[in-house]
């Protein structure tokens, strides 16, 4: 059977799969440093595996995921300079002459969810990632979400009461966005201990959760989604997860029902096996153009 190629690219790390679904994936982690140094091993993770029938990219962003775009599978304005500008989709196209799906990390593990997890079934739905960053990819009317570029979920703006939490929010663009205020690097930030060392009985758990049913009824209340997928570090913490819940169904309300809310169905693995599912998606559409 003809494989496909899946590359998860973190900012820390970049995980990569050569395989067809959850049963059957052969994976590697390289870490994350400049684009030549990072795709080096990539690229020889790939070429030792061939033939794969096409490689799929989910990816940090911000990143051009339009494919009649001049720049394509560009990472365009990130705060991670040596990747800015650069044309990641077409370096890999040219280095293993294969076609190569591009979107974003979140939409990606979004799809994988949607094929083989959470979301089967479902048309509209987000997956939200919360860890060194927070961003949410969306299925809506079954179809990925994008737009000008894509969503920025991480970047809305929730109330902030600086005298309940005085920390300033840390996202260089921005400070006090939803992203500066609840990602894991601002919970280190406002309390001076890693997210994991804290304890369930923490204050800044209640002020985490507060913060993320914000965003939740916010997203509810613009794309009613079925579902509502949380990923990341930060949500594995069972505690967490149950105060969402309250939390968000205490903003709607009564007015809407809340979203169901769950842990991604695939683990961890969502984020590369949704780049295995953009890989896969990219081959049917190339069969069906060539059948036609
Ligand atoms: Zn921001």
């Amino acid at each position: 059977m003809l494989r496909f190629g899946g590359i998860e690219a973190g900012g820390t790390k970049f995980v990569c799969a050569v395989g067809t679904g959850p049963g059957d994936l052969e994976t590697a982690e390289f870490p994350t440093s400049t684009p030549d140094n990072t795709l080096g091993p990539v690229v020889q993770f790939f070429a030792a595996r061939q033939p794969i029938q096409a490689l799929g990219i989910g990816s940090f962003g911000p990143i051009d995921p339009h494919p009649s775009s001049p720049t394509f599978g560009y990472i365009t304005d990130t705060p991670k300079l040596a990747w800015r500008g650069f044309d990641f989709a077409g370096t890999l196209r040219r280095a293993l002459h294969v076609e190569v799906a591009f979107d974003t990390d979140v939409n990606a593990a979004a799809l994988a969810e949607f094929r083989w997890g959470a979301a089967r079934g479902l048309g509209t739905f987000l997956y939200v990632t919360v860890g060194t960053g927070l961003g949410g990819g969306a299925m809506v009317g079954g179809h990925l979400l994008h737009g000008r570029m894509h969503p920025e979920m991480g970047h809305i703006h929730i109330p902030h009461d600086l005298a309940r939490d005085p920390f300033p929010g840390n996202c260089p663009f921005h400070a006090d966005c939803l992203e500066g205020l609840a990602a894991g690097p601002a919970i280190q930030a406002r309390w001076g201990l890693a997210p994991h060392l804290l304890p369930d009985t923490h204050p800044a758990w209640e002020l985490e959760a507060d913060y993320l049913a914000l965003g939740i009824v916010n997203w509810t209340y613009t794309l009613a989604p079925e579902l509502v997928i949380l990923g990341g570090g930060i949500l594995r913490r069972e505690e967490l997860l149950f105060l969402v819940r309250k939390k968000t169904a205490n903003l709607l309300n009564g007015y809407l029902d809340a979203p169901r809310i769950v842990r991604p169905a695939l683990g961890e693995r969502a984020g590369v096996l949704g780049a295995i599912a953009l890989a896969a998606e990219l081959a049917s559409t190339l069969e069906a153009g060539f059948a036609s």
